[in-house]
């Protein structure tokens, strides 16, 4: 029986981020763990709600008030089981979830503090591995039935998982030189360190999955090769599409790349050092490194806010990130977000309080060339943003011109769904008008017996999402392979996060 006085005599802390000077010296994660005694005491904060409407929040359906109670009472055993029971992959999850379901959890009503779930559920995690690691499942007897699944993010990854779990064959192909998707090289080890990824790795293969790297579907082994080979076939490529602006007078300029361009250099640096500063080139040599430069990042998003504090770790000399829209609110607007639905409330992420400076309200007018084809500055103008007609129609102040130096731009502007590549074509499948990849209610695309999931469905979105997709396909994949029993589905592919009607 929960404590019902819990969130009275407790109120809402988490663990003290590492200290800023610190941490901009290394890319370790921005939080140290939290403790036993203070993730108890915020675990007790659940009353275990009548109904739960954290769940709502979620897509996953994780059985919230249950583990909550479990850590309170220091069961942790019991705790891992039933987070594991609805989330393939927790630590993913705890570290890198904006946590809708704390936005619906009943003690944020009012303005108040909700439950720290996502800190609860990273220590449930972390748990598991502190306690003898992530022990493999045994594998039931094969069904004889094989399985492809095309992109190693956390979509494919957790369908993997989900169908070798049901004694399928399964092989992921990863066009990539490592597995992970984008929490390998988009996301930053100081939002999450690698070893949790490897140690996920180790748990799959030991289940029998095999990860195959260096083999991008579509160039290096047709669509019909890989028909050939397996039953069935699962399309978990991403959004990675980055949104451009083509049209912005000076984009050709040496200095000016997409933020993902940025990322990965990075990440790629970070990968193969031993620790220590190094500075970050793309693959032709061409150095992409913040180091002593001002540096502007355009866009308002997670991307952004990892370019920024990649940008301080990298030492640059200034950043300035701009947003096309006005500063958020920074509470819940009742009327224009009811609870429990998602708030557009002015997110402040870790990298934030490493400094650089927000600029709302601002378009660039034009990237300034420094007369050697290099850019040496982004001029903006302030803007009002207004939606005609479904249109974004961006309106200039005539006067508020002026230019922000800038020797590194990085467009984080975004993604225009899955890439155009000759996977698509080769397997039947097309685009729809927001680049994404309709599935059917079965999760099959076009083509029969190839199924989508993930970001490539979805367009870009969240890694819970990611993992919702990737078990509910893994459902419909053992059905169509005549799996005995059913595999869990918590989400189908119409279903659509909390929103106010
Ligand atoms: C910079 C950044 C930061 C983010 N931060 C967060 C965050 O903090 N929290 C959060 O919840 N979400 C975050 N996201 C979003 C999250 O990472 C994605 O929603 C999630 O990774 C999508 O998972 P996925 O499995 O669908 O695709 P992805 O993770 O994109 O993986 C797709 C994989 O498919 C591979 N692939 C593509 N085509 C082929 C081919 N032809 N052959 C073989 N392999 C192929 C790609 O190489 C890639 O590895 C962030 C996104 C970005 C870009
Ligand atoms: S809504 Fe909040 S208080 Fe209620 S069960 Fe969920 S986490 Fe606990």
């Amino acid at each position: 029986m929960p404590d019902p006085n819990g969130f009275l005599r407790y109120e809402r802390r988490l663990p003290a981020r590492r200290p800023v000077a610190v941490r901009i010296t290394d890319w370790r994660e921005v939080y140290p763990p939290a403790g036993e005694e203070l993730i108890r005491e915020q675990a007790t904060r659940c009353m275990d709600c009548g109904i739960p409407f954290c769940h709502d929040g979620c897509p996953l359906g994780n059985r919230i008030p249950d583990w909550n109670d479990l850590v309170r009472t220091g069961s942790w055993d019991a705790a891992v089981e039933s987070l594991h029971a609805t989330n393939n992959f927790p630590e993913f999850t705890g570290r890198l979830c904006p946590a809708p379901c704390e936005a619906a959890c009943v003690l944020g009503l009012g303005g108040q503090q909700p439950v720290t779930i996502k800190q609860v559920e990273v220590e449930i995690a972390d748990a598991a591995v502190a306690r003898g690691g992530l022990t493999p499942r045994p594998v039931p007897a094969s069904t004889g039935r094989s399985v492809a699944v095309v992109g190693s993010g956390p979509a494919g990854l957790a369908a993997a998982q989900q169908l070798a779990r049901a004694g399928h064959a399964v092989t992921v192909y990863e066009r990539d030189d490592a597995i992970g998707g984008l929490l390998r090289y988009g996301i930053p080890d100081f939002k999450l360190e690698k070893q949790h990824i490897d140690r996920r790795l180790a748990q799959l293969a030991a289940e029998g999955v095999q990860l195959r790297t260096g083999v991008n579907v579509g160039v290096d082994v047709t669509a019909e090769e890989l028909r050939a080979r397996h039953d069935a076939v699962l399309l978990a490529c991403g959004a990675l599409q980055g949104r451009d602006t083509p049209e912005t007078p000076g984009r050709p300029l040496r200095g000016v790349h997409q933020a993902m361009t940025h990322l990965v250099a990075a990440n790629r640096v970070v990968a193969a050092g031993d620790g220590r500063p190094a500075p970050a080139v793309l693959p032709d040599g061409t150095p992409i490194d913040a180091a002593g430069k001002h540096v502007v990042i355009i866009g308002g998003g997670d991307t952004a806010a990892d370019c920024l504090g990649v940008a301080h770790r990298q030492g640059a000399a200034g950043v300035h990130q701009l947003d096309l829209y006005p500063e958020p609110p920074h509470g819940r607007d009742a009327e224009r977000d009811p609870w429990p639905t998602w708030p557009w409330v002015l997110r402040n992420y870790p990298a934030h309080e490493e400094g650089g400076e927000r600029v709302f309200a601002v378009a660039v007018q034009e990237f300034v060339d420094d007369g050697t084809g290099q850019v040496r500055g982004v001029r903006i103008a302030e803007v009002t943003v207004e939606r005609r007609d479904g249109r974004r129609i961006v309106t200039a102040l005539p006067g508020s011109e002026r230019e922000l130096p800038a020797d590194l731009v990085l467009l984080a502007i975004g993604f225009e769904g899955t890439e155009e590549q000759p996977l698509l074509a080769q397997f039947g499948v097309t685009r729809n008008a927001r680049g994404a990849v309709d599935a059917r209610p079965d999760w099959q695309t076009e083509a029969d017996g190839v199924f989508v999931a993930g970001d490539m469905h979805r367009g870009a979105s969240l890694i819970v999402w990611a993992i919702a997709e990737g078990r509910a396909a893994a459902a419909a994949i053992h059905s169509y392979l005549g799996g005995v029993g059913d595999l869990p589905a918590p989400v189908d592919p119409a279903r659509q996060p909390l929103a106010a009607r």
